[in-house]
């Protein structure tokens, strides 16, 4: 790219006073990788003109809770089964199964395939919550990604008694020296790729995690100022753990433990006081709002087991800085931002809350704002030029009379046609440039396959067991 570009488009989603604005025939003026300018016109010069013709150009989507290492073989997998035991969670048992089964080349096999899969839907910065941070590193830094990258660590993993319980097998030594390590992963790689690579801090479960591994981890994100994420109150069985244990309901007992904070992402939260399924009593989101912790909302995960957060709408309401994620597959930020407006809709059976508004803003500002960015998900000056450019003659984007709620309510992943981040283009005309990715859909149906017959291999339940398949073969 040469230093400083114009572009002209039809429709720009431009940041003004306080929030996003509708901006008809604009600019954009791109200096390096920041936005220098935004407006109807611009006098300066430039060294190059680019003119995107009829695309909406919006910011492009901060996805707060990834698993690049795994997510994508859930898929075919996960769907349609769930444990009654565990109130339909499948992370005892079926999560289990295929982490168990996975090597590290697998794993990488769906690290870049999953670089492929964000930026072809939306995202440009990814929180990646995993063990192989190094190697997501590396990938990032060729996709031309930005990122925020953990490696998780806890004192202990879960273990399903007889399928009808779930144990927890504690190693407290090693959760510390997983803390040691993910320190040292942030110091190794924050900053690298022109700044476009930061690291934060992870404990992985609430459940998992001791008292001092936890209070260890809020103080160092503290210190090195970098953003905290744990999974809390993500099943049932979790939350009446953590109650039994203390007495206190998970967020409860963060807050008791002083964990909370504005740098502080909690995924899911679905389960809060209050929710239909725990039926117990307390003000879960009146404590969040007070940290300003932040949720970050992966609807889809739980939406296709049957559970909703009660309600998208009730959280932002409450002052909750909720964040949109895409946690599985597929990891789509527009359907993120399309089932979290839609099932926040059916929850609060109201039509005019949960908007796409809501939806485009979760997806944007309020995640920058718990990354203390004020130069991500806006279009404004001096903001990082993370863009993405979308068809408005398309099948499904045409009639365009509101960009918003067309790419809320129907955009396909086709739509998105370039994407730019960090100055620089990742996908051009729907063509990942920096992936190859027939190669990398290859690997991960390699990988799928030496997955699926390990878990039949080494498992007490086969793949077809486990999750069976949804027709029987023909005969
Ligand atoms: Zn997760």
């Amino acid at each position: 790219m040469p230093k400083r570009v114009r572009i002209n488009a039809k429709i720009i989603v431009a940041f003004q006073g306080n929030g996003h604005h509708v901006l008809r025939n604009g600019c954009v003026i791109i200096d390096g990788s920041d936005i220098q300018h935004v407006g109807k016109d611009y006098d300066g010069s430039v060294d190059a003109v680019i003119d995107a013709g009829d695309r909406v150009v919006t910011p492009g989507f901060i996805n707060t809770h990834c698993h690049m290492a795994g997510s994508p073989l859930d898929k075919s997998f996960i769907e349609d089964v769930g444990s009654r035991q565990f109130y339909l969670s499948g992370l005892p048992t079926m999560l289990k199964a295929r982490g168990g089964a996975m090597t590290d080349t697998d794993r990488r096999a769906c690290v870049d395939y999953s670089a492929a899969e964000l930026i072809q839907t939306g995202t440009t910065t990814v929180m990646e919550l995993g063990g192989i941070g190094d190697y997501v590193a590396d990938a990032i830094e060729q996709a031309g990604l930005r990122a925020y990258i953990a490696d998780m660590y806890s004192s202990a993993s879960w273990v399903s008694i007889n399928c009808k319980q779930v144990g927890y097998e504690w190693d407290e030594a090693l959760g510390i020296e997983g803390f040691r390590k993910a320190v040292k992963l942030i110091e190794r790689i924050d900053g690298r790729a022109n700044g476009r690579i930061r690291g934060f801090i992870s404990p992985a479960q609430i459940d998992n995690c001791t008292e001092e591994l936890l209070r260890m981890s809020s103080q160092a994100s503290e210190e090195m100022q970098v953003p905290l994420a744990l999974h809390t109150s993500q099943a049932v069985f979790e939350f009446q753990e953590i109650v039994r244990r203390h007495g206190l309901t998970p967020v409860e007992w963060l807050e008791s433990i002083d964990f909370l904070s504005d740098r502080c992402v909690l995924g899911h939260v679905i389960y809060p006081a209050g929710h239909s399924w725990v039926n117990f009593a307390g003000d879960d989101l009146a404590i969040l709002a007070k940290h300003q912790a932040s949720v970050a909302h992966a609807t889809w995960v739980f939406n296709r087991r049957g559970v909703a957060m009660e309600s998208f709408p009730a959280y932002l309401g409450a002052g909750v800085n909720v964040c949109l994620a895409t946690d599985t597959c597929p990891q789509s930020m527009i359907e993120a931002m399309r089932w979290s407006a839609v099932v926040g809709k059916i929850m609060i059976r109201q039509t005019e809350l949960s908007t796409a508004a809501d939806a485009f803003n979760a997806a944007t500002l309020n995640a920058a704002k718990m990354l203390h960015r004020d130069d991500l998900g806006r279009i404004s000056m001096g903001a990082k030029a993370d863009l993405l450019f979308w068809d408005t003659n398309s099948t499904f984007m045409v009639p365009l009379r509101d960009p918003i709620k067309n790419i809320v309510y129907n955009a396909t992943a086709e739509d998105l046609r370039d994407v730019m981040i960090d100055g620089e283009w990742v996908m051009r005309d729907g063509q990942v440039l920096k992936v190859d990715e027939r190669a990398v859909s290859r690997k991960l149906q390699q990988a799928g396959e030496r997955v699926w017959s390990s878990v039949d291999a080494n498992n007490a339940e086969s793949m077809d067991e486990l999750s069976p398949q949804t027709f029987p073969d023909f005969e």
